[in-house]
């Protein structure tokens, strides 16, 4: 199980924050407050949250269950995802993970977003849908790319299928990073007709250099 030491240091996020990202903001920006971020770029997804922000301390919980192994932590995990989604996740048709990208499923056989979703949606009594988002390996030509597109090509893209059309759906991952993946993911399932993209993740990274994973 988790140590104290390691509980007492961890950093919940909540109140005040970005009611679209979830950034924790300094001052209480009311009903509908939002951050820098958000307000120069509207997100696709409705909403993000997370429940710890990503520092030393929940990068260790993170890394102990990308390693396999440490699945003891889910209850509480999940238990910390459903009390910092809250609405997201009460008025959720169902949950889906974040797809893993095809490169890391090719040498690992778990998806720890899945493991996620499925405690959560465990959680909180509500179906979740394991391939409902997926990585498609884009198999287009890389001749004529430019660098950034080269690696958005490799990367493959995100396609959301099975029945979404009017569904409001709550993408569950690990970490929200720069946020880019679950853009996609809603993105993927906007264009299938959903009707609301929400999102939740373990931890959230608050700070630009935060990003080592
Ligand atoms: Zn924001």
């Amino acid at each position: 199980m988790i140590e104290p030491e390691l509980w007492g240091a961890l950093r919940f996020l909540g109140d005040p924050q970005c009611h679209v990202c979830g950034f924790p903001l300094p001052d209480d920006p009311g009903a509908g407050g939002v951050c820098g971020a958000c307000a120069g770029h509207k997100p696709a997804f409705d909403s993000a949250r997370a429940a710890l922000a990503y520092d030393d301390h929940a990068r260790k919980l993170v890394l102990d269950l990308k390693r396999g192994g440490r699945r003891d932590g889910l209850a509480l995990f999940s238990g910390w995802m459903a009390a910092a989604s809250g609405e997201s996740l009460s008025k959720a048709d169902f949950l889906a993970p974040a797809p893993m990208h095809w490169t890391r499923l090719a040498v690992r056989s778990f998806n720890q977003a899945a493991w996620l979703a499925q405690a959560l949606a465990q959680t909180a009594g509500k179906p979740w849908r394991a391939g409902a988002l997926t990585r498609v390996k884009r198999r287009r030509s890389q001749e004529g790319l430019s660098a950034s597109e080269r690696r958005r090509n490799v990367g493959g893209a995100i396609r959301a299928s099975g029945n979404v059309r009017g569904k409001i759906v709550l993408v569950v991952d690990d970490v929200f990073t720069t946020g880019a993946t679950l853009e996609a993911c809603a993105r993927a399932l906007r264009k299938a007709g959903a009707a609301e993209v929400h999102a939740v993740t373990l931890a959230r990274v608050v700070r630009p250099i935060d990003i080592s994973i």
